[in-house]
């Protein structure tokens, strides 16, 4: 039974597959931590993990947290903002529901067609005395456009705020994408680049010591070293052994990354060039981390919509992902609230779009597989 089991499992592909280091080296960085019997509250792992990553990231400082979304949430409340949150639509639950959780009220942006971003054209005509802060998010990788949105920050006084949870070690022009805006705040989800298994982190400049200082009190109760309670914060440490898995596998990441690369490229080389079929485009002076796989269905010049490729795809047991649909400002949860038609473009691609199985070790040959079968719709 349990052969069968596992026999059916490979014979899938799923849209993601977590890396992982051998079993002998995480128990081996795991040794000190069980002999220490510390395994939370800020341990050696979990400062060790900052420290690595401040390198690797190229940020001045880091908090590290249990997941993205509390590093999102408690980044929101750690500024101490109120009113209204110019955000994108086109994103995951999370960026979303943060905003709402925070008792913030997001106002959404639409995105522009070329990357999925944030079209910073549109902020301004969205900019109210209630505006307090933007929440951009890099999607899959492809960095917002920072200048711009710099720009109007500052012109209005908001805090900027970036969902980096697509972007774990991506640099633009050499400059790590952690250090634009006031902050910014990543994933470390088994799903994602890098990951800890469940983890996050925010990442902010030095200019924003308080800002740090009360991120470290709001993950820990709000609790303060003096035994005050200086804040109303919650439980968001992250564990020694996460921060452990988090340490074995930034010792792999370039090989990772290299690796997603190469599937990406394969991808690439499959499907450009198609007559109704839309890739990613690089973006100038972006240092990639392959993270994600997108594709655009047209079906009038391809023939096939996004669903039936979908479709199609899961009838040969391949399970591509419709990430992100629908749109946050279409959920069930948000109906008669939000109004998806104010984003046109985003609701747009969120029906179009369909993200491929992209891991470190996805065989180059089903890559091809699963490009034959698009192509050959079965
Ligand atoms: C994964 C993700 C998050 C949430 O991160 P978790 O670690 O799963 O809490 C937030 N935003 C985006 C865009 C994500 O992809």
């Amino acid at each position: 039974m349990n052969n069968n089991k596992k026999k059916n499992k490979e014979e899938k592909i799923l849209v993601t597959r977590s890396s992982m280091p051998s079993i002998e080296e995480y128990m081996e960085e795991l040794r000190s931590v069980w002999d220490s019997r510390y395994l939370t509250n800020m341990g050696v792992k979990h400062e060790e993990l900052k420290e690595a990553l401040k390198a690797y990231l190229k940020v001045d400082n880091i908090e590290l947290f249990t997941n993205g979304h509390n590093a999102i949430e408690l980044s929101l409340q750690a500024f101490a903002l109120k009113g209204e949150v110019i955000t994108t639509p086109f994103t995951f639950a999370s960026t979303t529901h943060a905003i709402v959780r925070c008792g913030l009220k997001p106002v959404f942006c639409d995105i522009n067609p070329k990357d999925y971003t944030m079209d910073p054209g549109r902020i301004r005509e969205l900019i109210t005395d209630r505006t307090c802060a933007i929440l951009p998010v890099h999607v899959y990788g492809n960095i917002c456009r920072v200048d711009e949105i710099d720009r109007i920050a500052k012109e209005y006084g908001l805090k900027v705020i970036y969902d980096a949870a697509h972007a774990f070690g991506e640099s633009l022009d050499g400059r790590g994408i952690g250090t634009f805006g006031d902050a910014s705040c990543y994933s470390f989800h088994a799903t994602k680049v890098f990951h800890t298994i469940e983890g996050g982190a925010v990442c902010f400049g030095n200019r924003e010591k308080a800002f740090g200082e009360m991120l470290y009190l709001l993950k820990d109760f709000g609790i303060s070293r003096e035994n005050n309670v200086e804040a109303v914060g919650t439980n968001a440490k992250l564990n020694e052994f996460c921060a452990v898995m988090g340490l074995c596998n930034l010792r792999h990441i370039a090989e990772e990354i290299a690796r997603r690369k190469k599937v990406s490229e394969r991808y690439d080389r499959n499907l450009q060039g198609i007559p109704g079929l839309t890739l990613r485009k690089a973006q100038p002076g972006l240092t990639m981390n392959y993270g994600y796989y997108p594709i655009l269905f047209n079906k009038e010049i391809f023939g096939l919509s996004r669903d039936e490729a979908a479709e199609i795809l899961s009838a040969n047991g391949i399970f591509a992902r419709k990430y992100f649909y629908p749109t946050t400002n279409a959920f069930d949860c948000y109906r008669g609230i939000f109004d998806p038609a104010e984003t046109p473009v985003a609701k747009q691609i969120s029906e179009q779009v369909l993200t491929l199985p992209l891991f470190a070790d996805l065989p180059l040959e089903e890559v091809d597989r699963i490009c034959s079968i698009i192509i050959n719709r079965g």
